[in-house]
């Protein structure tokens, strides 16, 4: 589990994950769905090392898979930011 994670982010998000039908669009790492932004923070907050890239198996970047993930991709930052605002409220 990533440290910028808290176990109940890090069930939702494999949940996520899973449901991703072709399988080459899951993510090996959570930090693949971050955004650049998120990654920022938590990496200045100490919380992550990780980085939203290309998976070292080579997942090709390309548009189109882009746009069919953005949808889950922002459904997930959504939670993630719901569960932020929960923890800073
Ligand atoms: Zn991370």
């Amino acid at each position: 589990m990533k440290p910028c994670m808290t176990t109940e982010d890090a069930a939702e998000w494999r949940q996520h994950n899973e449901r991703l039908v072709a399988r080459n669009m899951r993510a090996l790492s959570p930090c693949e769905d971050c955004t650049v932004r998120f990654a920022v923070e938590m990496r200045l907050a100490g919380r992550c090392d990780g980085w939203p890239e290309d998976r070292p198996d080579g997942r090709p970047w390309s548009r189109s898979a882009d746009e069919r993930q953005e949808m889950a991709r922002r459904r997930w930052r959504e939670s993630k930011q719901r569960t932020r605002s929960r923890a800073t409220a």
